[in-house]
């Protein structure tokens, strides 16, 4: 988010539409805890997920919250993850990757070697992500996540609820018809603590050595994995069998 486009709350009539959408995303939640426990939300701590861990927490819903530590966060992120767990006095449980996955890849391509092929990128993601993921996700009934249809044009038929036939249960995106500027109008309103690399114009924060400041009118996943064309850009977590998971349930 640029600094000049943070919204106005005296807009009255967006704080409204946001007050209704926040009040549908926690009725969501709400039922998808009743109906499909056990559940787990996948906390990545960008704008979007700080809006469900606040609804998640504050009204303390029995979805449990994890993040996946890659090794490769930027500082501002491991910033406000202790952040979040001093606001709503809370653990956040973390899963990281195999220490022998992530071995293996640095033999085989490098430390840094994600920039150098599409291949070695997805290698890296599969270690440091998808791996724990599965872990995080197993026994599970539904997962939650922050994705917005907006977000990209990977993400462009993105449904509140799909059937994830890559690990087998119910996904659910909360917040997949909500605008960016409606997340941030409830983070405001709610004094909800984010990462501060947004307000150095980092819309979608990843890794750090993925992940870049955007430029003013750039997709506002222009800054993860820029070297890529936008097709490639998931890190397959919301991919399976190579195309994204889109099937409405
Ligand atoms: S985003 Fe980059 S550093 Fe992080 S897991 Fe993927 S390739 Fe590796």
């Amino acid at each position: 988010m640029q600094r000049d486009s943070i919204p106005d709350l005296a807009d009255t009539e967006l704080v409204a539409v946001v007050a209704e959408k926040s009040a549908l995303a926690l009725r969501c939640l709400r039922d998808v805890a009743r109906d499909y426990a056990p559940v787990v939300f996948a906390n990545s701590f960008g704008a979007e997920d700080m809006v469900l861990t606040d609804m998640i927490w504050r009204e303390n819903l029995d979805i449990g919250i994890f993040s996946l530590d890659t090794g490769r966060l930027p500082a501002e992120t491991y910033a406000l993850m202790a952040d979040a767990e001093r606001h709503y006095g809370k653990r956040l449980r973390i899963f990281a990757p195999r220490h022998d996955t992530v071995q293996d890849f640095v033999a085989g391509f490098g430390i840094n070697g994600f920039y150098d092929s599409v291949e070695a990128r997805k290698a890296c993601c599969h270690a440091r992500k998808v791996e724990p993921l599965q872990r995080a996700l197993a026994g599970k009934q539904a997962w939650i996540t922050g994705l917005r249809a907006a977000q990209s044009q990977t993400r462009d038929k993105l449904k509140v609820v799909a059937f994830d036939h890559g690990n087998n249960l119910v996904k659910i995106s909360p917040l997949a018809d909500w605008s960016e500027h409606e997340v941030w109008v409830y983070l405001r309103a709610n004094r909800v603590p984010y990462n501060k690399l947004h307000d150095r114009c980092f819309p979608s924060i990843g890794c750090a050595p993925c992940t870049r400041a955007a430029q003013p009118g750039e997709d506002v996943r222009a800054g993860r994995w820029w070297w890529e064309s936008p097709e490639q850009k998931e890190c397959g977590l919301h991919l399976v069998d190579g195309e994204l998971q889109r099937v409405a349930a």
